[in-house]
């Protein structure tokens, strides 16, 4: 046991900004981020396993995993499906990215074995989760998964010029019975959505692709994420498992 100074409220694997490590630090809590803006190349061996060490030694409460998203969505699947030269070019970034999915399996895994709670997001019907490492989120067992649908409109996505809601619906995967409560959200938007498309230009003058921006979790759900890492005890919510 660590000295409750010493506990680390959550781990990021594969963060960006990583705001929600942020928003538990705001709090008074202990975060941990992982991935290429802190320093480690995920598609390499030696950093995975420093990274798998470091969990194992850290014991982190919660571990969020957020693996990229761009080759796994319904989108790269849909385009390869009309052009065959991307269809190709797909097929060999996948090769790479399932050992790189299959690793965050085992992550998952470990997590739950030391007692922890552990998170997945991507976007909805990401075929992520049809790899064979990832069925045994949604068979009854020991790594039997909740799964929530998150529309990102209900924690403040917007586009960052005209203001619009953006809808990306999310898959939230999770351990955490209470995490999945506080993460199912549903569209209420009385406008219309910005679709994730396209390019578009940030206060700051640069221009970006709206699928990159909306990568990052907005502050208002890195705010749900960490109240969940925050709170100490459990209340049952009674949740199903995801069949
Ligand atoms: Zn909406």
């Amino acid at each position: 046991m660590f000295p409750a100074s010493e506990v680390i409220g959550l781990a990021e694997v594969w963060a960006g900004k990583a705001r929600s490590s942020g928003a538990v630090e705001t709090r008074g809590g202990r975060a941990i981020r992982f991935g290429v803006q802190h320093g480690h190349n995920l598609y390499r061996r030696p950093d995975r396993d420093r990274v798998e060490a470091e969990l194992a030694e850290k014991q982190p409460r919660h571990l969020l995993l957020t693996p990229t998203c761009k080759y796994w969505g319904r989108w790269s699947t849909f385009n390869a499906r009309k052009n065959p030269k991307f269809l190709k070019k797909l097929t060999k970034l996948r090769e790479r990215e399932v050992i790189v999915v299959n690793w965050l399996m085992r992550l998952y895994k470990q997590q739950v074995d030391r007692g922890g709670e552990a998170h997945i997001e991507q976007p909805e019907a990401s075929i992520l989760f049809k790899r064979p490492s990832a069925q045994v989120l949604r068979k009854p067992g020991k790594y039997h998964a909740f799964r929530s649908v998150l529309d990102q409109c209900t924690t403040g996505l917007r586009d960052p010029a005209s203001k619009a809601p953006m809808q990306k619906r999310t898959w939230i995967v999770t351990s955490s019975q209470q995490l999945a409560h506080v993460l199912d959200r549903k569209c209420v938007c009385r406008v219309p959505h910005q679709h994730l498309q396209g390019t578009v230009r940030l206060a700051s003058g640069n221009t970006v692709r709206r699928t990159e921006f909306a990568e990052d979790f907005t502050p208002e759900l890195a705010e749900l994420i960490a109240g969940v890492v925050m709170r100490l005890h459990v209340i049952a919510v009674g949740r199903c498992k995801w069949i």
